[in-house]
């Protein structure tokens, strides 16, 4: 067995990205992918001709790391911006602009007229009000985004603005999730600027764009899944290759060797193959790390966190009805979670968000369009029966667009599932992260380290969304 300098465990986006710095910089790189396609929730389907996103379906261009990739891999010519900017939140009886000026959710201007329509007077009072609130109230290292909000903002904020849009975006509950994790330095801005309205208003600056869905985005065309594709074709130009349909099942470190012995199943001739590893990149869900980790490497197993996953259905309906070319409701609605009317948490109009879309949706049909809705598992942790489907996601969207369920005539539809890829940090999840980055470093880097060389990438280490991996994945694999 020949021994190869890294061996990446997961063909996502974030293993893709590790692999693709190391064979640039001359190594010999395997990547070792389950599924029978590289890109993991950045992939596409095609209906009816059109070809549309059946996970991500755009990338944050704040802070620049992914825009910084797409051009680096010669994809600067298919970047697109979305059509519209507008999008609102929905609920059963009112339905309301997402305000301009704002991260997710947060108001920089809460006296402004689109604040004051989702706030109304009192409740954009109390969040202008937040300027005089101490900035040590709820800027702690553990608080939760609802315990940041409230203290600051008010119960206004959180219930109409920041609760839609973070269930929206993260799959998450406000109440759940680590302020840390999802901004990372908002709270000491806040500390230090004296109020959260200056820190959210020097984020906006920083962005350079403001946004009404709480991050501004551009997509690829004419699809998402050209970003795994031209990270893939990156690593085999330079010598690189990728197994796909090829589950990782063991893992085992040999101390003579230094090296990781790699053993995978390889579904298509149903045989067992091993491959012997320098470096080893585990770039899977946390469940699948630890659990190749615990005989090998127990102590940087229990390190990892839980960080459990959000199921997401998505439910994509192309909808032979001309009036929709008007965009009633802009790129899409994030639903108010009070509302008993939709089930949906989310509805992306997609070839109203995205030109490149429409085109493609017209010359399928003229009057086409297409629309993309999202859920959440309920109360009970299940996502809505599939027999439910598509007669939900027609009702819905009917809701949505203010129409009735039969007024919308569908052509096509499809069902795609994501249940391990969007993670929720819980309080404590930053610190977690800590102390598994000391253990890396003390017990897998160096000549007399315990274990061979080993890294691991993912949402659940990075953050949730394209922006994050590539920031955190191309840092740590330039090292
Ligand atoms: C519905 C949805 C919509 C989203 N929309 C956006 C968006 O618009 N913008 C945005 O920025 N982000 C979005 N995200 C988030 C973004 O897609 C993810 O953060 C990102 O794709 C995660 O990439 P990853 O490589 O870390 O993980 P994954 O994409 O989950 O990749 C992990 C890979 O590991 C493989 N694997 C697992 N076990 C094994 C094993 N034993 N052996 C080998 N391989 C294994 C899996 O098959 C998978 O391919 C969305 C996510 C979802 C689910």
């Amino acid at each position: 067995m020949r021994t190869i300098d890294t061996v990446v465990i997961g063909g996502g986006v974030s293993g893709l990205i590790y692999a693709r710095e190391r064979a640039l910089k001359g190594e010999q790189v395997l990547v070792v992918e389950a599924k029978d396609n590289v890109g993991g929730a950045v992939w596409s389907h095609t209906l009816e001709g059109i070809e549309t996103n059946t996970g991500a379906e755009a990338f944050a261009i704040g802070r620049g790391a992914m825009l910084g990739l797409v051009n680096d891999l010669g994809l600067g010519d298919r970047v697109v911006a979305p059509a519209t900017g507008s999008s609102f939140i929905v609920g059963d009886d009112r339905a309301y602009a997402s305000p301009r000026n704002a991260v997710f959710g947060m108001p920089a201007k809460p006296l402004a007229k689109d604040v004051r329509e989702a706030l109304g007077f009192w409740g954009a009072l109390r969040a202008w009000r937040e300027r005089l609130v101490p900035a040590k109230r709820a800027t702690g290292d553990d608080v939760t985004v609802a315990e940041f909000v409230r203290a600051r903002y008010g119960k206004a904020v959180l219930e109409r603005l920041v609760t839609p849009i973070i269930r929206g975006v993260h799959s998450a509950d406000p109440e759940k999730l680590e302020l840390r994790a999802v901004m990372p330095r908002l709270a000491r801005r806040v500390q230090e600027l004296g109020n959260a309205h200056k820190a959210i208003d020097e984020i906006l600056d920083q962005r350079g764009v403001r946004s009404s869905s709480g991050s501004a985005v551009h997509s690829l065309e004419p699809s998402m899944a050209e970003l795994p594709k031209a990270l893939a074709r990156d690593i085999e130009a330079h010598g690189g290759h990728i197994f796909t349909h090829t589950p990782v099942t063991g893992l085992r470190a040999s101390s003579e060797e230094r090296a990781w012995i790699v053993t995978a199943a390889t579904q298509a001739t149903a045989v067992t193959r091993e491959f012997k590893a320098r470096s080893l990149v585990i770039a899977t869900g946390p469940e699948v790390a630890r659990h190749l980790l615990s005989a090998s490497a127990p102590a940087i197993a229990d390190l990892i966190p839980v960080a459990p996953a959000t199921p997401v259905r998505l439910a994509t309906l192309v909808l032979d009805n001309p009036e929709l070319n008007a965009k009633p409701r802009g790129n899409g609605v994030l639903v108010d979670p009070a509302s008993t009317a939709i089930r949906a948490k989310a509805m992306t109009h997609a070839s109203a968000k995205w030109e490149h879309i429409h085109r493609a949706a017209e010359a399928s049909k003229p009057g086409r369009n297409v629309v993309r809705l999202s859920y959440n598992p309920d109360a009970d942790g299940s996502l809505p029966d599939t027999e439910r489907f598509p007669e939900l996601a027609i009702h819905d969207a009917a809701a949505i667009f203010g129409l009735q369920a039969s007024d919308l005539s569908v052509a096509d539809w499809a069902l795609t599932d994501w249940t391990g890829t969007m993670r929720q940090s819980g309080p404590g999840h930053t610190a977690a992260l800590e102390a598994l980055a000391e253990a890396l470093e003390t017990q897998t880097r160096g000549a007399d380290a315990a274990l061979p060389h080993l890294e691991l990438t993912g949402a659940w280490r990075a953050g949730n969304g394209l922006e994050a991996i590539t920031r955190f994945t191309r840092e740590i694999a330039s090292r």
